[in-house]
């Protein structure tokens, strides 16, 4: 399991954290995605809100890491399809680093997503 101690540096925990769920739809969570842009554990709070939201089937709701949900669903359905690219690039025999090149990632997420998906492609 990963380490949480990033949440010590969350500024979200300083705040009312009312603003990162604001009730109702269609409100706007500003004041938290502002606090947050400033937040040094954005990065961190991303991949934690990610892991998450799988682990939920997709379910999103409120603000994380600087992104409404809304935002979130949006990026999820883009990395998912980057990843697609990649895991076909990678059966054409391409290498990461021309992966990476190709579609403007680092050789480090090709690798990343290789890895990810490695239990998928072995149990297929
Ligand atoms: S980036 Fe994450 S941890 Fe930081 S304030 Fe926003 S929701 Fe909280």
């Amino acid at each position: 399991m990963k380490s949480l101690a990033w949440m010590d540096g969350a500024l979200c925990a300083q705040t009312d954290p009312d603003l990162w769920f604001p009730e109702g739809s269609g409100q706007h969570a500003r004041v938290a995605l502002r606090i947050c842009s400033g937040c040094s554990v954005r990065t961190e709070c991303g991949e934690f809100a990610q892991g998450v939201e799988d682990a939920s089937e997709g379910r999103r709701h409120g603000a994380w890491a600087g992104l409404s949900a809304r935002q979130r669903h949006r990026q999820a359905a883009a990395n998912d399809a980057r990843d697609r690219t990649i895991i076909a690039l990678t059966e054409q025999g391409l290498s990461a680093a021309e992966i990476g090149a190709r579609l403007g990632v680092t050789g480090r997420t090709v690798v990343r997503v290789r890895a990810d998906h490695r239990p998928q492609q072995e149990a297929a």
